[in-house]
């Protein structure tokens, strides 16, 4: 590595700080090694890599992508010991990614990005951090997902409840929930996964339900040893599989856009509610009433059976006040409880508020988005050159893996990072009338599609009910559109023009 340090200063000078650890992070910094590029630093603020895989630690955690399709295409494991991993065996995969590709050596570990501006004289970003120590770079791209920043409801009088309350997210491992009375707030991807672990648990679960999401049997199964060792000696059987599993998934797109495709999806799901609900109350209570796609649409066989269980009740009646013992329904009923977990997600639209990002002119990132995040391909922002967004806005997904658009957009970057790298370019910056003709173009794409048009309300929509989050339409369209970076599309700056 050959960035210049002041160890006094703590000032750290580098070509591309990448912000994260997570499959976003990690991968960008293995393909700029792989690229040739060694020049970087990765800021990651935790004491360990792996994002969203090492802070979800909640009991039932794992994937509901199958493992073949959530991994690198580079790195394609042949030990995945189920068809959908679980929380552990992915990140240890991550760490595996990190040793495999020599990158651990470029990761700060316990640096928290709090902002950065950018220098355009100079054709660098500095970036800021909580301690004080400050990093400059001639590109900055952010791996930092959407899926970080838990998100806690305001319930009126939680501050005077004496119990323990924690998030699925920052899960309390040294609270033993053995026999205990838990209310859990949220029926989300979350939730649903780890309800039925501590069902079997707890003397008493209140599931707090707000909306009943749409769920279909998990086709989990461990993948046998004979398998795995077929795919570690012929690793093109294991390319095969997965490019089969990718269209397998790519087809779910028609149920979302085709709404007679997606009702034959929604009459699967409730013929399985029937079978798995036994309580007729609890079954019209679970069943959505909103078209199926509107929000993520989960997996899980075990679901179901755990709400059967005589220890846990779904209440539907709203929270409408804590008390120190005790949480108190819409319908004034009491509920004694000795903890609260919160399933309630994530900031996802508003993730980026708290950071101070400032581009060209001293133009504020917040400013820009001032009516909602959105940015060129999801990658680039008018005004803010040399920065990138991984996994930014409009390239979440709902029915394929977002690994394979992290990857794309990875490809996207390196394209635009080698002539920065390089110094034949100091700096990039995309057309405000290239983003605005991609977003206008994405939102009429999304206006009458099921996120909006599905009768529900999720995350997925800004306080304006603008769809910010989801790529509408097939991922190898986006794909097709990120495998190189188009130079026209952006106001380009030479190096030594200046
Ligand atoms: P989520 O899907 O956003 O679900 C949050 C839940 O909390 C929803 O049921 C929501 O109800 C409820 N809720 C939120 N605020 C509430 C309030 N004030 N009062 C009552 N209920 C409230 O969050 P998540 O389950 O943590 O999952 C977030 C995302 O993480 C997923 O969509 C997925 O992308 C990702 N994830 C992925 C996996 C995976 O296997 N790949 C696993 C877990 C999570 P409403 O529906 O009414 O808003």
């Amino acid at each position: 590595m050959v960035q210049r340090q002041t160890r006094d200063q703590r000032s750290y000078q580098t070509k591309v700080i990448i912000v994260g650890t997570g499959f976003s992070g990690l991968g960008m910094a293995i393909r700029l090694k792989q690229a040739g590029i060694d020049d970087f630093i990765v800021l990651e603020k935790a004491a360990d890599l792996g994002g969203t895989w090492r802070d979800n630690t909640y009991p039932g955690c794992a994937c509901d992508v199958p493992s073949l399709m959530y991994s690198f295409s580079f790195e394609q494991n042949p030990s995945w010991s189920r068809m959908f991993a679980r929380q552990g065996e992915i990140s240890d995969y991550l760490q595996h990614c990190a040793d495999k590709y020599r990158v651990r050596d470029h990761i700060h570990y316990g640096v928290e990005f709090t902002g950065a501006e950018y220098d355009e004289d100079a054709g660098t970003w500095t970036v800021s951090t909580a301690d004080g120590a400050e990093y400059v770079g001639r590109a900055l791209v952010s791996g930092v997902g959407a899926l970080h920043i838990p998100s806690y409801p305001e319930l009126p009088g939680v501050e005077s409840f004496e119990g323990e309350v924690f998030h699925s997210a920052e899960w309390n491992h040294d609270f033993d929930l053995a026999g205990k009375r838990v209310a859990v707030i949220g029926t989300g991807a979350s939730a649903i996964q780890f309800v039925p672990r501590i069902a079997k648990k707890v003397a008493q679960l209140h599931l707090f339900q707000r909306t009943p999401p749409w769920i279909q049997p998990k086709p989990d199964r461990p993948i046998p040893g004979s398998v795995q060792r077929l795919f570690r000696n012929v690793p093109l059987v294991q390319r095969a599989a997965r490019a089969a599993l990718y269209w397998v998934l790519e087809a779910r797109y028609f149920a979302v856009f085709n709404r007679r495709l997606g009702k034959i999806a929604e009459h699967l799901s409730k013929r399985y509610i029937r079978k798995a609900v036994k309580d007729p109350q609890l079954r019209a209570a679970v069943t959505p009433d909103y078209a199926m796609g509107c929000k993520r649409i989960l997996l899980s066989s075990d679901y179901y059976p755990a709400l059967n269980r005589s220890n846990v009740d779904v209440v539907t009646s709203g929270v409408a006040e804590v008390r120190p013992r005790s949480v108190v329904t819409g319908d004034g009923q009491e509920h004694p409880v000795d903890a609260i977990i919160y399933g309630t997600g994530f900031h996802v639209t508003d993730a980026f508020d708290h950071l101070s990002i400032v581009g060209r002119d001293g133009r504020k990132l917040q400013d820009a988005w001032r009516n909602g995040m959105e940015a060129y391909l999801g990658m680039t922002v008018s005004g803010f050159p040399n920065l990138f967004f991984l996994l930014g806005p409009n390239t979440g997904l709902g029915h394929n893996s977002v690994v394979f658009m992290i990857e794309s957009q990875i490809n996207y970057v390196l394209s635009c990072l080698r002539p920065i790298c390089r110094g034949k370019l100091r700096q990039i910056d995309v057309r405000q009338s290239v983003q605005d003709s991609f977003n206008s173009e994405i939102q009429a794409a999304l206006t009458d599609a099921v996120w909006s048009a599905g009768g529900c309300r999720s995350w997925y929509l800004d306080e304006n009910g603008v769809n910010r989050t989801i790529w509408p339409g097939f991922t190898w369209r986006y794909w097709l559109r990120t495998r190189k970076a188009d130079l026209a599309d952006y106001e380009t700056t030479a190096r030594q023009s200046r």
